[in-house]
């Protein structure tokens, strides 16, 4: 849940989200527009005045999740009104962008629908919700951008925070609903992410993540007049005084220029951590899936990038059973994996979403097959990421400390590798990094100790850092 704050706001609004980080972005933005409405975050959706929810299509079964959180929510808004007061029901994200009609017909007690380019207009949308009998719908793609009209003065997200800078997607992989919701790409200018990463550094931010759905693809303008490509822009980010820490996702392959691939050798605050999705290591699905490029092609990447950054750590996404999957494209995914190996992976089993090409393609692969397929790709990948985290046990690295653990005394932080590091230590360290000795290796998380020397660097120099870590599993 995301949202605003302020002990004078008379209304609470409440946001669920589902999906990708962006969508996180996305709910705060929503929050931040709202709350000059007087709108202040709410704990739970029984306690609010309006409720978002926040709607991804990517995962299977986005719209019977909806429908089936939409049906309570009918529940709670007739008590509501029985009681003489009310609740605004709204749908955004990327479910409403592709089936906004189909929401309002099924669920005609939601106030407002709205797309993911449309949730500046938000505080126009309550005002007409208020007057009008059927839902709000806005799912169409502006001409003016969304983030020209969002509040400069945004809700702080803590020591880690999100930025978004690229939008949309122009690749059209045969299985992804991205291109038709999110529309097409859009880098925003270098001197507005430049301006909104140091307002989130002055509220209080010492990590930023860059966020697009391409967001290596980003070219934004620059200040002086033509473009920068994300390389560029990291370097103009690393100048930020009390930005520890760059990350930067999710990025295709295709997009990942000697610019950007230099600025891992580079720049200390560059995190030596990527998600890099690579879907398949067939040839042949991956022509399927229209990747634009070979699984050679990502293995080339990946070299140069270790070799611009040694200390370098992976994660990917995988999906198995795309039409046409046999099983030696699937022999040829798993000798992939075995060949460059992953810090962490996500991966999931094909479905078909509506009016992608794959959909409707031939070859559609059994469920029993893809069931098969994924849980061997999934051991494999668990087993890489139980390499990769014992590997860190012993090894003393630079930890971003974030807040507090869950047992008393206990502070939890990141590890340049995005694990979850925690170990006993005082609260003041929470926004600080300092270097920390690690005892043990779990399945999503490390604990330690602090060592000694701490200190507000961002890590140690290349070359000492490079010494300690020994490649990914
Ligand atoms: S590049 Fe990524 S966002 Fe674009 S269509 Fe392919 S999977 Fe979807």
């Amino acid at each position: 849940m995301t949202g605003s704050t302020g002990e004078a706001a008379r209304k609470r609004l409440f946001i669920r989200t589902w999906g990708c980080q962006m969508n996180v972005y996305d709910s705060a933005r929503m929050a931040d527009v709202l709350a000059p409405l007087g709108y202040a975050p709410a704990e739970t959706a029984e306690a609010a005045d309006m409720v978002i929810l926040n709607t991804c299509h990517i995962r299977e079964k986005a719209a019977d999740k909806l429908f089936s959180e939409l049906g309570r929510l009918r529940v709670a808004k007739q008590a509501r009104e029985a009681a003489g007061g009310g609740l605004v029901l709204a749908v955004a994200g990327c479910v409403a962008q592709a089936e906004g009609a189909e929401i309002a017909a099924r669920a005609p007690w939601v106030d407002i629908i709205l797309g993911p380019q449309t949730y500046h207009r938000l505080p126009e949308m309550v005002a007409r919700a208020s007057r009008a009998a059927g839902a709000v719908i806005e799912t169409d793609f502006p001409v003016e951008q969304k983030f020209d009209h969002l509040p400069e003065q945004a809700a702080s997200q803590g020591v880690t925070a999100f930025l978004t800078v690229q939008e949309g997607c122009d690749k059209f992989c045969s299985f992804c609903v991205v291109p038709y919701t999110r529309g097409a790409e859009y880098s925003r200018p270098a001197a507005a992410v430049l301006a909104e990463a140091r307002r989130l550094v002055a509220a209080g931010a010492r990590e930023v993540t860059l966020l697009g759905q391409n967001v290596n693809a980003w070219h934004g303008a620059s200040p002086g007049g033509g473009s920068w490509g994300l390389g560029r822009l990291l370097r103009e980010m690393a100048e930020i005084p009390g930005l520890l820490r760059l990350r930067y996702t999710t990025s295709h392959p295709r997009d990942m220029d000697a610019d950007l691939i230099a600025a891992h050798r580079d720049l200390p605050s560059v995190m030596p951590y990527l998600h890099l999705p690579v879907q398949s290591g067939s040839d042949r699905v991956l022509a399927a899936m229209n990747r634009g490029h070979t699984a050679d092609d990502f293995r080339r990447v990946v070299d140069r990038l270790r070799e611009a950054q040694p200390g370098l750590a992976l994660s990917s996404d995988f999906i198995v059973g795309h039409p046409g999957e046999t099983e030696a494209d699937f022999a040829a995914t798993m000798a992939l994996i075995d060949q460059v190996g992953f810090a962490m992976a996500y991966s999931f089993k094909y479905s078909a979403r509506p009016g992608t090409p794959a959909a409707g393609a031939p070859g559609q692969v059994a469920e029993a097959v893809k069931d098969a397929r994924l849980q061997a790709l999934q051991a494999l990948l668990r087993d890489q990421q139980d390499a990769f985290n014992r590997s860190r046990v012993g090894l003393t690295f630079p930890v971003l400390f974030t807040g507090p653990g869950r047992h008393p005394g206990q502070i939890m932080g990141r590890s340049p590798w995005l694990q979850p590091v925690h170990l006993l230590g005082d609260r003041s360290l929470i926004g600080r990094v300092a270097p920390a000795r690690v005892l043990a290796a779990h399945a999503n998380s490390l604990s330690g100790t602090l060592a000694a020397g701490e200190d507000d660097h961002p890590g140690p120099p290349r070359a000492s850092l490079r010494a300690e870590e020994p490649a990914p599993a």
